[in-house]
């Protein structure tokens, strides 16, 4: 444990060396813009998972059900733990799959719920709970070929679970695997075989019923019909878009098209700067040799952060507002810049890794596409050496928190 005097000097150094800053003012608007393609019936579950995205999930959780969001997702229990501890009274659902005695105890305990993608994992929860009856979540496979069980067989595996004790069924629900594809064909045939599986469960879509969910970010920005009782969006809520058509919105309704703001901007201080002649390599394996005189930064960031090593060389970097090229391989805590262009640039000034900074502008995406990935992996790389500072006012949803009516199966 840290002494009251060792925790405060920590936490003054945030802003130190390298940091993660997380706008709330984006994240609460961001929520406000989803919020505007749904229905009032329709709720919004913040998918929070692998600590939101890298963001920091109580603090996001907090703001997206201040901002409008009644439900949170996680992958796996101790997430789910995390945002008990800190207070956070909203429905979880553990988007992962659980089977062991210790994870239904834990699952019971915090208040968490479950999804059941087999028969036998719905058995062993039946004979597992101890106290009141379990609110679950039925998972279906209808094209990701991941969690759940085949959309084929939902009328016996759902038929099971009714028949359980000590379970009750709050939802039933998919998870689409190219929502954000300019081709529709799959998502239509996922959307089909799901609504033909509930159908044969003898439920009306439209009814009175478990909670049907079946979009991710991209399918809540593609059709409103995807968009059943509730939404699962994740990527959007930290204000990137699932594609760049989406993006543009070139391919959507007017009503559809999305205003996102990224929420995480990722900064670091310049810890020295230096000159060095033509020929100098910089770096481990000198992978880069200066050409001509060449002013470097080194910057208090590194691969043990979640700069991507292979960036080494491609990436840049904002320094007062105009890039600068990264050179040379990115070491475990520090990279350095080719700052020639920039005058008189001094130790502790602040550089952006992502962001903005005047008019120029570095996204996730930026990254991906240099790597070949997805923003999703690059959001999450980042490593809890950064501390994440919260910037921007939250603000309070003008949308009615919905009313909680439990809705099981009679
Ligand atoms: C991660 C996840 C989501 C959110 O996906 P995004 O594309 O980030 O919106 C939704 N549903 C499930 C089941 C997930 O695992």
């Amino acid at each position: 444990m840290l002494s009251w005097d060792q925790s405060s000097s920590i936490a003054l150094m945030q802003r130190e060396r390298a940091w993660v800053e997380i706008d709330l003012a984006a994240l609460s608007h961001n929520v406000q813009q989803i919020l505007s393609l749904m229905s009032p019936q329709t709720e919004l579950m913040a998918v929070v998972k692998a600590d939101a995205y890298g963001h920091g999930s109580v603090t996001v959780a907090q703001t997206v059900l201040q901002a409008g969001a009644s439900w949170l997702g996680v992958a796996t229990i101790p997430e789910g733990i995390e945002l008990r501890e800190a207070g956070i009274e909203a429905p979880i659902l553990v988007l992962g799959a659980t089977h062991t005695a210790d994870q239904i105890r834990a699952i019971e305990h915090w208040r968490l719920q479950p999804t059941l993608c087999t028969p036998k994992q719905a058995l062993v929860y039946s004979e597992s709970v101890r106290g009141s009856v379990l609110p679950v979540h039925i998972k279906l496979d209808t094209g990701m070929s991941r969690l759940g069980t085949s959309w084929e067989q939902a009328v016996e595996f759902v038929q099971l679970v009714k028949g359980l004790p000590n379970l009750s069924i709050d939802s039933i629900y998919s998870h689409l695997a190219t929502a954000e594809d300019l081709d529709p064909t799959i998502r239509k045939q996922q959307q089909k075989r799901y609504e033909a599986a509930i159908r044969a469960c003898g439920y009306d879509l439209a009814g009175k019923h478990p909670r049907f969910h079946l979009a991710n970010s991209a399918g809540t920005m593609v059709d409103p019909s995807l968009h059943y009782d509730m939404v699962r969006t994740g990527l959007i809520l930290y204000g990137l878009y699932p594609a760049e058509h989406l993006r543009s919105g070139s391919h959507l309704p007017p009503a559809s098209r999305l205003d996102l703001r990224p929420v995480m901007q990722v900064k670091a201080r310049v810890t020295q700067v230096k000159r060095i002649q033509p020929g100098t390599g910089v770096s481990y394996g000198h992978r880069f040799v200066a050409d001509r005189d060449t002013t470097i930064a080194v910057v208090g960031i590194g691969y043990a952060d979640g700069v991507p090593r292979n960036l080494s060389n491609k990436m840049k970097v904002l320094v007062r507002g105009q890039q600068a090229a990264q050179i040379g391989s990115i070491t475990m805590d520090q990279l350095m810049l080719d700052v020639s262009h920039i005058p008189a640039l001094q130790e502790g000034e602040v550089v952006t890794l992502l962001g903005q900074d005047g008019n120029e502008k570095i996204l996730a995406d930026d990254w991906a596409n240099l790597l070949g990935t997805i923003s999703w992996e690059i959001l999450c790389g980042f490593k809890h050496r950064l501390p994440r500072v919260s910037v921007g006012q939250p603000y309070v949803a003008k949308r009615a928190v919905f009313d909680p009516i439990k809705r099981t199966l009679g």
